[in-house]
């Protein structure tokens, strides 16, 4: 797949080992990896450091995440043996966001960087060839180029929708006033995660979303289970619907959906996912764009040899783990190519949406390994069983385990849970390294923990499999002992 580059000069010299387009997650870590390799590397970010995680995703939302559940647990005081509530003010809440955000700055500033050795430049890069990336009136030159440049959210083509305002997860942090009515679309991760938010932050919710359940790539008893806790929060969902034209109103807009309801908003937020940011900075001149993608291969290298990609750019799975996983994989098959390139691969991987309850999952599902074809057996345990769930007042949700048939080798796990994705890494673990349920049933866990219910689980395992005959005979020589 690669281009024919000879019809731009190469340099005799270059400047740089490696330049990387791009401070979010994907190009911090590429950066990182080649400064730690002793290589001369150049990080080019035209906004903010830290990218979309710090600035306008995991960081923001999760510390608005973390007010919203003291709200909702303020909210049921009573239910641990406390009087009043906790009333959120919401611009204080969002200034919280921001201080939170504030102190997390540091890790992924410009001064760490160049304190470790990055040169990093302020500006919007082009890529004008091969090894030439353009930042305003400078060029320079670098034997690889590693783009990283993320993703940004996607304003669907509704009629009317610009008149409306829209918010997306680009904006939303400037609020400081709390719509009262907010109308989210968009029923994945970040539109569940803000819309319970807001919900509990005294906003009144409607979620619409397109398909027939929320966060669809995951089990129907894991979805029913999200949707369950998001109406017990006073969210309206309106799943399988979609919105057909907006108006604007004396006061926010209103929404006329395709079946003809119309829900009535002070703002709404447009959460339908994110697109990769590939044009405008001379990705499609140089021939790397097909379909509106950038194409990579399994190395991460793109149709030119000298260029490289990672993160939510190449469109795979957008998370910040993965980016920076990426970034590192571009950058080592960057430096060594031609020779060593390797695969990028993310085994074992872990997603977490931090909705309350978390829904958590390492590896296949039931639906995939239906999809793929995979023979599995089912492990369910009810968190209602663990004891420390119930001290937390928190019992939803469960966890179900899928081994291969007769065997206790992890296929994957699924977590609904007040701490889904703590529990989850156990099982992340285990899968990344060959450990089987037996493994986790034979470590001492901590009690009264969370991630007690880990060995629960695989202890219910071991219940389910305990050889019958082997029981007979132990219960008749007993009973013969006691004769
Ligand atoms: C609301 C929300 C919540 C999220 N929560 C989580 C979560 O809990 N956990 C999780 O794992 N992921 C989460 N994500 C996803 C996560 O934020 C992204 O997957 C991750 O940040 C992608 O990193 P990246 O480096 O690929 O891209 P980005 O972080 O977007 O970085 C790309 C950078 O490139 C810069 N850039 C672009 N073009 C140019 C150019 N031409 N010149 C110079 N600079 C350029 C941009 O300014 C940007 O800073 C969330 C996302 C959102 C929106």
């Amino acid at each position: 797949m690669s281009r024919k580059v000879n019809i731009w000069p190469r340099p005799k010299a270059f400047d740089y080992n490696v330049a990387v387009i791009g401070g979010g997650a994907a190009g911090l870590v590429a950066a990182y990896t080649a400064v730690v390799a002793r290589a001369r590397v150049a990080l080019i970010e035209e906004r903010e450091m830290g990218g979309d995680c710090l600035n306008t995703g995991c960081v923001p939302s999760k510390a608005l995440i973390r007010s919203a559940k003291l709200a909702h647990e303020g909210a049921r005081a009573s239910d641990f043996g406390l009087n009043g509530r906790l009333e959120p003010d919401f611009a204080a809440v969002m200034a919280t966001v921001r201080e939170r955000l504030a102190k997390i700055a540091p890790h992924d500033s410009a001064e760490r960087y160049r304190g470790l050795g990055v040169d990093v430049i302020k500006g919007r890069a082009r890529v004008i060839a091969p090894w030439t990336v353009e930042v305003g009136d400078r060029r320079l030159t670098s034997r690889r180029i590693v783009i990283a440049t993320g993703a940004e959210p996607i304003l669907v083509a509704i009629p009317g929708l610009a008149e409306v305002e829209p918010l997306t997860s680009e904006t939303l942090w400037g609020l400081n006033k709390r719509p009262e009515r907010l109308l989210v679309i968009g029923g994945g991760a970040v539109g569940c995660e803000l819309a319970q938010a807001f919900q509990r932050l005294g906003s009144r919710v409607i979620l619409v979303e397109n398909a027939a359940r929320l966060i669809a790539l995951e089990d129907e008893e894991v979805c029913a289970a999200l949707r369950a806790a998001l109406v017990g929060d006073g969210v309206e969902v309106i799943d399988g619907a979609s919105v057909a034209s907006f108006s604007r109103a004396s006061e926010g807009g209103r929404a006329r959906l395709a079946d003809g309801r119309e829900i009535a908003f002070d703002r709404v937020l447009v959460a339908v996912g994110r697109r990769p940011r590939t044009s405008g900075f001379g990705l499609e001149e140089l021939g790397l764009i097909e379909n509106g993608r950038l194409v990579v291969d399994d190395r991460l290298r793109t149709r030119i040899p000298s260029i490289y990609a990672a993160g939510d750019v190449i469109d795979r799975l957008q998370f910040t783990h993965a980016a920076g996983r990426y970034g590192a994989s571009a950058t080592i098959n960057a430096l060594l190519s031609p020779f060593r390139p390797a695969k990028a691969t993310l085994p074992a991987f872990p997603m977490v949406v931090y909705t309350d309850p978390e829904i958590a999952r390492v590896g296949l599902n039931e639906q995939e390994a239906h999809e793929h074809g995979v023979a599995y057996e089912v492990t369910r345990y009810d968190l209602a069983d663990l004891d420390r769930a119930i001290l937390d007042g928190d019992d939803r949700g469960f966890i179900k385990v899928l081994t291969a048939p007769g065997k206790d080798r992890i296929l994957g796990a699924s977590i609904v849970g007040a701490r889904a994705g703590d529990m989850l890494a156990e099982f992340t673990l285990a899968m990344r390294h060959g450990l089987g349920l037996k493994a986790i049933f034979g470590t001492i866990h901590p009690y009264p923990g969370w991630t007690d219910a880990a060995r629960a689980t695989a202890a219910e395992w071991r219940r389910s499999r305990a050889p019958l005959w082997a029981l007979r005979l132990s219960e008749r020589l007993f009973a013969w002992l006691r004769a």
